[in-house]
C-alpha cells in the first residue's frame, strides 16, 4: 500500500465547522452576513463565456491591489484566500525540524500548513487576559526559528497587538519569515503594510473574505520584500486565483463606501452585543474585528446546543476555557442571538431547579 509522508500521516483531520442545513444564521466562520458589494455582483453577472474559457491572468489585478495597499506590484501576490498565502510561506521557509512560532489560541491553519512541511510548531500561550506574550515570544526565538506568525487583530480573541512589539519581534528574528496576518485589518485600521519594502523578513497577509463579503470567491493578498516574493511566485500555481476573483477585484476595491458602511454596521452591532452580554454577566474581550469572544463558563455546552436548536451556529473555542466565538451580523441578527440566549438561560435555570 502506498503511504503518504510521515508528517502527513501524523496530521489530524481538519474539518471546518461548516454549519449544516439546520442552521440559518451562521455566526461561526466570521463571514459577512450581508454579502458583497452590489457592484461586485453586477460584474460577476456580466462575465461572458469567452472570458471564462481563458486561464485567468493575475498580473493586472495584482497591480490594482498593490496600488490600493500602497506597495509595488513586485511586492505583492494575489492568493487563493489568505490561507494560500500562509501555505506558500510555510512551504517556502520551513524545512523538516525547523520551528514555527505561533501564539495560542490561534487560527488553526498555521499549524496545519506548517505540519505538512514537517516543521515543529512552537506554541506560545497568550498572557493574562489573552494579552500578547511579548517577552515569551522573544525568548522562544532560536536558530531553528524560521517562521513566526502574529495575527493582528488576533483570531479568536479579537485583541490587537502593539505596533512597537511586532516591530521588535521582527527585528529579533532576522532569519525568520514573520507573517503578520491582517485578515481583520478593515475592522481595525492599523497596519504594517507601510513597512513592506523596508523590512526584509516581514510579510503581510490580507483577505477579501471578511469586510468585503467575498469568502466564497477565495481572494487574498500576500505582501513582502520583492526578492522574497519572487521566490514565492515559483511556488504558487500560476492560475491560483480564479477569473471571478480577478474580475471582481476592481469593483470590490472601488466601492469603498460599501466596505466603510459595512465596517460601521459591524462595529455598532458588535458594541451593542458586547454591552448586552456584559449586562447578562458574561465576560467578553474588547474586539477590533467582526467577532466577539465570550466566556459562557459552565453554560457553554447548553448555550451552543440551545443556539443550534434555534438554527444559530456559534463557534466553540475549546482552546479558550468556557469560551465561544460569535461572528457579528446585523443589529437584527444580534437581537435574535440575545433573545435566544435569554430563552436558553431561562430553560437552563428551570432545568437546574428541577434537578435540585
Ligand atoms: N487568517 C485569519 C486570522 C483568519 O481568521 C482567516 C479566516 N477565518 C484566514 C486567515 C483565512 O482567510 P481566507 O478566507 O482569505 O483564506
Amino acid at each position: 500500500m502506498i503511504k503518504a509522508r510521515k508528517c502527513v500521516r501524523e496530521m489530524k483531520e481538519y474539518h471546518s465547522p461548516l454549519s449544516g442545513a439546520a442552521i440559518d444564521l451562521r455566526l461561526d466562520m466570521n463571514e459577512s452576513t450581508t454579502g458583497c458589494s452590489p457592484r461586485v455582483l453586477a460584474k460577476i453577472h456580466s462575465l461572458d463565456a469567452k472570458l471564462l474559457a481563458l486561464y485567468p491572468r493575475r498580473e493586472p489585478a495584482e497591480k490594482l491591489a498593490a496600488a490600493f495597499v500602497g506597495v509595488k506590484p513586485e511586492e505583492l501576490m494575489l492568493t487563493n484566500g489568505a490561507d494560500e498565502g500562509i501555505d506558500v510561506l510555510c512551504r517556502a521557509y520551513l524545512d523538516p525540524e525547523d520551528e514555527l512560532i505561533i501564539i495560542v489560541p490561534a487560527f488553526a491553519m498555521y499549524e496545519v500548513f506548517a505540519q505538512i512541511t514537517g516543521a515543529r510548531t512552537v506554541r506560545i500561550p497568550c498572557g493574562p487576559n489573552f494579552s500578547f506574550p511579548f517577552d515569551k515570544v522573544l525568548q522562544a526565538i532560536t536558530p531553528r526559528t524560521r517562521m513566526i506568525v502574529i495575527t493582528n487583530p488576533n483570531n479568536p480573541t479579537g485583541l490587537a497587538v502593539k505596533r512597537s512589539e511586532i516591530l521588535q519581534v521582527i527585528a529579533a528574528a532576522p532569519d525568520a519569515a514573520v507573517l503578520l496576518d491582517e485578515a481583520y485589518f478593515d475592522f481595525y485600521g492599523e497596519t504594517l503594510m507601510d513597512q513592506i519594502g523596508g523590512i526584509p523578513n516581514l510579510f503581510v497577509a490580507r483577505t477579501f473574505s471578511k469586510a468585503y463579503g467575498l469568502a466564497g470567491i477565495r481572494l487574498g493578498v500576500l505582501a513582502g520584500a520583492a526578492d522574497q516574493m519572487a521566490v514565492l511566485r515559483r511556488i504558487a500555481p500560476p492560475f491560483n486565483v480564479n477569473a471571478f476573483a480577478i474580475e471582481c477585484l476592481k469593483e470590490a476595491l472601488d466601492d469603498r463606501q460599501f466596505v466603510a458602511d459595512y465596517v460601521k454596521q459591524v462595529r455598532a452591532s458588535r458594541d451593542w452585543l458586547l454591552k448586552k452580554l456584559e449586562q447578562m454577566g458574561f465576560e467578553c474581550w474588547p474586539s477590533h474585528t467582526n467577532f466577539l469572544l465570550v466566556n459562557f463558563g459552565e453554560l457553554r455546552e447548553a448555550i451552543l446546543n440551545g443556539m443550534r436548536a434555534r438554527r444559530i451556529g456559534l463557534r466553540n473555542r475549546p482552546d479558550c476555557e468556557g469560551c465561544v466565538r460569535i461572528s457579528i451580523g446585523t443589529k437584527q441578527e444580534m437581537e435574535r442571538v440575545v433573545s435566544a440566549l435569554g430563552e436558553i438561560m431561562t430553560e437552563t435555570t428551570a432545568a437546574q431547579e428541577i434537578a435540585k
